[in-house]
């Protein structure tokens, strides 16, 4: 009989089924949360230990291989939450591990650099030159950046280390971020606002789990307002840290300057786009506490928090808070999760809340803390409908009468103009004139897009790109492939033959490449060296600028074709947003919005300024249906290589679907992208009554299907995507 040895269970950053268990050796001592060494597959693997108990293994077990002594632990909160969120979501604990460890340098012991620093004893012979050099090194500086804010030769600085003028410090490379400063003076509150903060501050202070919806018009000042929050919960626990999470990364470099005045310290940020070694300091020092404020995208949940007292999710409502490939979650949902988990307050904000938050604010699970008017002067938009149907654009051409008239009427007024199009590049669609054919993206069933300024032909699913025929693939006309239908570029063209005396820019992710090319851009449109500004989504959301007050919505149409269930909620929304663009200073702001659709109901009610009617009549058809947030919602994605295969997995999952009561199961069905990157799609969509267990439903489907290892079958909780 085998005695009982200390086991550890490893949960590795990999979709694997689970924790696997080791043996501790004798003389070694490890803690839950430790970063480890172990075998796994032929090789080793750096983990997490998960679990440390004794027991009498029922197999011979693997004893870990090291320990990695100078990582910081994974806090057990972090911890918890990927077990809570790994349930939820219906993905593998490692899988979520893998988002949290996603700087493996913060791992390494901690990076340090010699540095040079004047000793206080000085050399026998003082040139000018030294004198610079001791001068400058009153901070530890690298010899090379001393020689050269000295302005003198290597050979200098050299010669002062020798001499001993100069010693030698090691200096961690990673500085610590400052320490925000809670009781620097903001703006100056309303009463409204002063309200708005004291309520947020209350649920900060209270040190628990609760969640509040901060639902104020744009430009009402809900950062101001969540600021105080920030600051009431930086006042209570000086330790305290804050994660606030933003859609749009684009828009970090505004938002952190903001911070960075309100609270004297730059913000840590956390995005895909930030280099290694700023992952790592953030990542290190987040791990450490010494970051407090953390600003960043969906991914930065999975931080290692210790002592996490309040969450921002600003625009709530944005789609892109849903990731929909590899690990499918709603940032805004496991906000809520980590909150709990953790005991402290989430706010949600937003001038267009979803749905959901709505009817949880409306249910008084969620606090309703609101904000109803912009501060000073500035008032919301007048919203104006131009009805194409009446007075259509000339053939070929975008822009209606109406609009032609108010943007020339702003160009007289020396006032700004927004065109809104989310149609990156010149025409979404290429097609032969010869035969019809419309061009796709190889093995997927997207089209492609013309861009004329790069020349080439895009796929915005996948990122195929090829430069632009000049035959038809398919009947090989020459010449014969024209674009149809406007991008931002092509409007571009008419604005600057209609107005050709207007200073006329493009404002899509394909001409911000860099966040330099965007700095300068939002700054010339603020000091007003831009006329008429043609933007994508990333030019419609969150900036101010003084002196636009009129925002031109040329498809707003466009969102509520395809028809998925939050087609009329997501276009409400984004037309609330783009309006909202206008106005924000002291002159009134208008929006004129084309539509072929101006009696479909979130048209029709965003010009009547109603939010409240579009969201009671659109909570009255998710009930009647029993979809979100009446009920649940599931995807079932089921794809392979093989046609056949494909189809045949397909209804081979559906067989396998258990039954249950107040849960119905559609499908399967090609999907509406049927082919991509090769990959032949299934969909099932499942809806269940609201007390159910959806996500252990759908756990439990998977796990009593065998499916060949060519096939995939991904689970999306609450999905956002039908295609
Ligand atoms: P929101 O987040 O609701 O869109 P912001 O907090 O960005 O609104 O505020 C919009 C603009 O109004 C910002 O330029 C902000 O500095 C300004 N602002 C907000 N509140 C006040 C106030 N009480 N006094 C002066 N300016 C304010």
């Amino acid at each position: 009989m085998e005695r009982p040895v200390r086991i550890v269970s490893v949960l590795f950053p990999k979709p694997l089924a689970g924790a696997f268990d080791y043996l501790l050796p004798e003389g070694v001592e490890t803690f839950p949360g430790a970063f480890v060494r172990a075998p796994l597959g032929g090789g080793e693997s750096i983990g997490v230990v998960w679990e440390v108990s004794v027991a009498t293994p029922q197999r011979k077990l693997k004893p870990i291989a090291s320990l990695l002594e100078t990582a910081p632990l994974l806090p057990e909160v972090t911890r918890r939450f990927i077990d809570r969120a790994s349930r939820y979501v219906c993905a593998p604990s490692g899988a979520l591990l893998a988002m949290a460890m996603r700087s493996p340098e913060a791992l390494d012991p901690p990076l340090l650099s010699r540095r040079l620093l004047a000793s206080g004893q000085l050399p026998q012979r003082l040139t000018p030159e030294r004198e610079r050099v001791l001068a400058c090194a009153q901070h530890p500086l690298e010899a090379a950046d001393l020689a050269r804010r000295a302005g003198v030769s290597s050979g200098v600085v050299k010669s002062l280390l020798d001499a001993g003028a100069l010693s030698v410090v090691q200096q961690a490379i990673d500085s610590p971020f400052e320490r925000p400063d809670p009781d620097r003076a903001g703006q100056v509150l309303t009463q409204d606002q002063h309200a708005a903060a004291a309520h947020l501050s209350d649920l900060v202070r209270a040190r628990r789990f609760a969640t509040a919806l901060l639902d104020g018009v744009t430009g009402s000042g809900k950062t101001e307002v969540y600021f105080e929050a920030i600051a009431a919960a930086l006042r209570n626990d000086p330790t305290a840290q804050i994660l606030v999470l933003l859609p749009e990364i684009a828009l970090t470099q505004a938002v952190t300057t903001r911070f960075e005045t309100r609270f004297g310290a730059r913000p840590a940020e956390w995005h895909s786009a930030a280099t290694a070694s700023a992952r790592r300091r953030a990542w290190r020092e987040v791990a450490s506490g010494r970051a407090q404020i953390v600003i960043g995208a969906r991914s930065s949940l999975f931080l290692p928090f210790s002592n996490l007292r309040l969450i921002v999710v600003d625009e709530e409502h944005d789609p892109s808070y849903k990731q929909d490939e590899g690990v499918c979650y709603h940032a805004r949902d496991l906000a809520v999760m980590r909150g709990h988990v953790g005991g402290c307050a989430v706010v949600l904000a937003s001038a267009t809340p979803s749905l959901e938050s709505l009817a949880n604010a409306r249910q008084g699970r969620y606090a309703h803390v609101r904000l109803t008017a912009r501060p000073g002067s500035a008032r919301l938009p007048e919203i104006r409908l131009a009805d194409m149907r009446a007075r259509p654009p000339e053939r070929d051409k975008w822009l209606s009468p109406p609009l032609v008239d108010a943007i020339e009427e702003k160009l007289r007024a020396g006032e700004q103009t927004l065109l809104y199009l989310n149609r990156r590049g010149y025409a979404p669609l290429v097609i032969c004139k010869a035969c019809g054919e419309r061009l796709k993206a190889p093995n997927s069933d997207s089209w492609l897009t013309e861009h004329r300024h790069s020349g080439a032909l895009i796929c915005h699913l996948t990122g195929f790109t090829m430069r632009k025929p000049s035959r038809c693939p398919s009947c090989q006309a020459p010449g014969a492939l024209v674009g149809v239908g406007p991008g931002v570029e092509r409007l571009s063209e008419e604005t600057r033959l209609r107005f050709p005396d207007a200073r006329v820019e493009i404002f899509s992710s394909d001409t911000v490449g860099t966040p330099e090319v965007l700095r300068d851009l939002v700054r010339r449109m603020e000091d007003h060296e831009i006329d008429i500004l043609i933007g994508t989504q990333i030019a419609a959301k969150g900036h101010n600028f003084p002196h636009l007050t009129l925002v031109g919505v040329i498809d707003a149409d466009s969102g509520l074709k395809g028809g998925d269930l939050r087609a009329g909620e997501r276009t409400f929304q984004l037309l609330s947003q783009v309006s909202g663009r206008a106005g924000r200073a002291t002159k009134p702001g208008r929006a004129i919005i084309q539509t072929y659709a101006p009696d479909s109901p979130a048209i029709a009610l965003l010009a009547a300024g109603d939010r409240e009617g579009f969201m009671d009549l659109e909570m009255e058809t998710r009930e009647s249906m029993g979809f979100p947030p009446f009920g649940r919602l599931g995807a079932v994605i089921v794809a392979g290589s093989d046609a056949d295969a494909a189809r045949q997995a397909a209804l081979l999952v559906g067989s396998k679907a258990p039954e249950a009561d107040g849960v119905e199961v559609w499908g399967p069905a090609p999907a509406p992208i049927a082919v991509l990157r090769g990959r032949h799609r299934w969909r099932f969509l499942v809806r269940s009554d609201r007390h159910i267990d959806l996500s252990a439903y759908l756990s439990s489907w998977r796990a009593r299907t065998r499916l060949p290892s060519s096939i995939r079958m991904s689970l999306d909780v609450e999905p956002y995507s039908f295609m």
